[in-house]
């Protein structure tokens, strides 16, 4: 998507040879009409597929999961939330997550109320790397016993094994930006 590997060309931070800052566009700052040709791009990549859910997890992956929603008829968007609120959030589905940019577990959870065996989920994030976050989301989607139909990322980092997990799993992937090497301060894309 040439919009989308503009954008990271001109404002991305290339913060070591792993991790990329996008907070112009994506992670903090949100560029909604990008947002808006993202959420066309996936509609295209997924058309074939009857989804009833799009889930994502909290927080960068909301704003692009909402605006991706509109173009599936207006679907339900689920996040996982990472936050655990005592009393409120009993019966959940949940599950462990490692963050290799923050180097620690955490936990994932949804309500049951949410997400049931009949719901066809496509699962939005903002990033793909070790694919800790997506295999998560999908221990999530079969714990409801629902049907991952997909997995939609907007920034893959290629050299990353997230894809062949999720692959391992049977579940399609597609990224909107496959990076290849972010070697030397440069981004290069596959
Ligand atoms: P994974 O779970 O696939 O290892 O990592 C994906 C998650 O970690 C994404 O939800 C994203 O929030 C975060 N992440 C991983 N790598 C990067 C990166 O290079 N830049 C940013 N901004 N976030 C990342």
């Amino acid at each position: 998507m040439e919009l989308l590997k503009n954008n990271i060309l001109e404002h991305a931070k290339v913060i070591d040879e792993r991790i990329l800052k996008v907070d112009n566009f994506l992670n903090h700052q949100m560029d909604v009409a990008l947002f808006n040709e993202i959420g066309k791009e996936f509609k295209r990549r997924f058309q074939d597929k009857k989804i009833t859910k799009i889930l994502t997890i909290e927080a960068s992956g909301i704003g692009i999961a909402c605006i991706t929603a509109q173009y599936f008829n207006n679907v339900p968007v689920v996040f996982a939330k990472k936050h655990h609120a005592n009393n409120l959030d009993r019966d959940t589905y949940e599950s462990e997550v490692y963050s290799f940019t923050k180097e620690k577990n955490y936990k994932v959870r949804v309500s049951k109320e949410y997400l049931n065996a009949e719901d066809k989920v496509l699962i939005i994030d903002d990033f793909l790397a070790h694919g800790q976050a997506a295999c998560g989301l999908l221990d999530i989607v079969g714990q409801a016993q629902a049907t991952p139909v997909g997995v939609g990322i907007v920034i893959e980092k290629g050299f990353q094994k997230g894809r062949e997990k999720i692959l391992d799993r049977n579940v399609p992937v597609e990224s909107l930006a496959i990076i290849e090497s972010l070697k030397n301060n440069q981004v290069i894309f596959a």
